[in-house]
């Protein structure tokens, strides 16, 4: 062969693999990749839709009598939450009381409930209440936040004289149920279809169904007027919960720590009620049940994990596919027949095994450093599930302490992209690899998850920004884990 046609040989190769390149189409190339890497999560995915299909069928009576689901404090052998390797419900489980959450606690329980816990409640709907001279926390930074808070606030402020917070402690109150037949249906595989297009109409980034699961039913409310428990009512006939995603914006969460950036979990609830609302009502209108809860009534992450929208994370979270952590989850239960969709694995699990960036970035160290374990910081955690844990008092006492709440560990995590990105797409495909630390070096040196200095934000008109802070990155650090650890034996030693 001489020269030119050595070059002309070479030139038709390349060709060839650009041709093969775009007949894929990057992201499904990817995905056959990482499925023949992967294998093992495929075999496991599968064995849960046997699981889980079967679950479609049965009555929540015999849901509860199943091994999968039981009631929920009955003794259980440990047991595989999703398809993760390392997350098990213990035989300890038990149920959540609504009275224990951080928000609830910090009306009635005195080590919360003071007047700083009041200014911070307060500065929701007052902007001037926690202004000061500081980058983020300006009047119009506060102004930004409180804006869609106004929504959600209308809807727990509309109930209020029946002892009702909606959204926050009581589902979503139905407007005029309409009285209607059931209409048949023929395909719970095309229901869910439909259930999924129109959620999407409504404004929800994902959708995912799953079966009732009594375990994440809260074993009481809280009442704001009393200040005590008060019973869930789920009627016996819900069978299946719809899971509803609403993605935050990318560069509104990466102004973190600021009520700047806070404005991204405020427009998440708003927009998240409205979509709950409408979708429950137009379920109602096929005539069955609907019942819409936001941060009341169940768990939002087990759900959302078990109708197969993301995995568990370091942070206490559920990392979604294409938005990471920055999904809001609103839940709806019904009785309509529906198919299920299947819990889903893409390697986060094991990333967050050598990751820790949300734990090193997280203000008071409130993040777990260590493997998962059923280790309970205090009455906020959920007992009985071996997994990582967060400190929801060292978490809440930061956020009045700023008089805004935070999202560090979502700003920071590798997995927090904008996925209209090529580049996003390659580093999420080799975080699902075993080249995932070298995909994490390579994250570190992006510095897409320092924290972005909010007046820069208001002044760019070209998506470019000034960094205020330089987030830490993602290695072990054993300072940081031997801290937290003797905090832990001070707090054992007390109890
Ligand atoms: S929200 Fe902020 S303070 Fe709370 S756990 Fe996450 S990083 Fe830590
Ligand atoms: S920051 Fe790292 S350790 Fe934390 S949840 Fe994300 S991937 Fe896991």
């Amino acid at each position: 062969m001489n020269l030119e046609q050595v070059i002309k040989a070479n030139t038709i190769c390349f060709k060839l693999k650009v041709s093969i390149l775009k007949y894929f189409k990057f992201e499904a190339f990817y995905t056959v990749v990482y499925r023949i890497i992967n294998s093992p999560y495929i075999l496991d995915t599968d064995h849960r839709e046997v699981d889980m299909e079967k679950r479609n069928h049965q009555s929540r009576e015999d849901l509860q009598k199943s091994v999968f689901s039981h009631s929920a404090t009955a003794p259980v052998d440990d047991e595989q939450f999703g398809i993760s390797k390392h997350i098990r419900i213990t035989p300890d489980y038990e149920a959540f009381n609504q009275p224990n959450d951080m928000f609830s606690r910090g009306f009635w329980d005195s080590k919360f409930a003071n007047r700083m816990t009041m200014k911070f409640f307060r500065s929701f709907v007052k902007p001037t209440e926690r202004t000061r001279d500081e980058e983020g926390f300006s009047q119009e930074d506060f102004a930004l936040r409180n804006g869609p808070w106004v929504v959600t606030e209308m809807f727990a402020e509309m109930q209020k004289a029946n002892d009702r917070r909606d959204g926050f402690t009581d589902d979503f109150t139905p407007h005029i149920p309409p009285r209607v037949e059931p209409v048949e249906i023929k395909s719970p595989q095309e229901a869910a279809g439909r259930i999924k297009k129109v959620g999407k109409l409504y404004g929800a980034d994902l959708v995912g169904i799953t079966a009732y699961d009594p375990r994440w039913t809260y074993k009481s409310k809280f009442s704001a007027r009393t200040r005590s428990s008060k019973p869930v009512d789920i009627p016996d006939e819900i069978c299946n919960v719809i899971v509803l995603g609403k993605a935050m914006e990318f560069d509104i969460i990466r102004m973190s720590p600021s009520a700047t950036a806070s404005t991204g979990p405020a427009a998440g609830y708003a927009e998240d009620a409205i979509t709950l609302l409408a979708l429950a009502q137009y379920i109602r209108s096929l005539g069955y049940q609907a019942i819409a809860t936001q941060n009341d009534t169940n768990l939002a992450v087990p759900y959302a994990i078990q109708a197969g929208l993301g995995e568990y994370g370091r942070n206490g979270l559920c990392i979604t596919r294409n938005y990471g952590p920055r999904v809001r989850f609103g839940r709806i239960l019904t009785d309509m027949p529906l198919a299920h969709d299947k819990p889903i694995a893409f390697g986060v699990e094991e990333t967050c095994e050598i990751c820790r960036r949300c734990a090193n970035n997280c203000p008071p160290q409130a993040i777990d450093h260590g493997p998962p374990s059923t280790y309970t910081f205090n009455r906020s955690n959920i007992r009985g599930i071996k997994k990582w844990t967060t400190d929801g008092e060292k978490c809440f006492k930061f956020w009045v302490s700023r008089g805004t709440d935070c999202a560090n560990c979502i700003r920071t995590c590798p997995y927090n992209k904008d996925y209209s990105k090529r580049w996003s797409k390659i580093l999420r495909f080799l975080l699902g690899t075993p080249l995932r630390k070298l995909a994490l070096k390579m994250d570190d040196r992006l510095r897409l998850h320092d924290q972005i200095k909010p007046s820069s934000w208001w002044a760019s008109t070209d998506g470019s920004f000034q960094t205020l802070e330089r987030a830490k990155d993602h290695p072990f650090d054993a300072e940081l884990k031997a801290n937290q650890d003797r905090v832990k034996a001070v707090r054992d030693a007390r109890r």
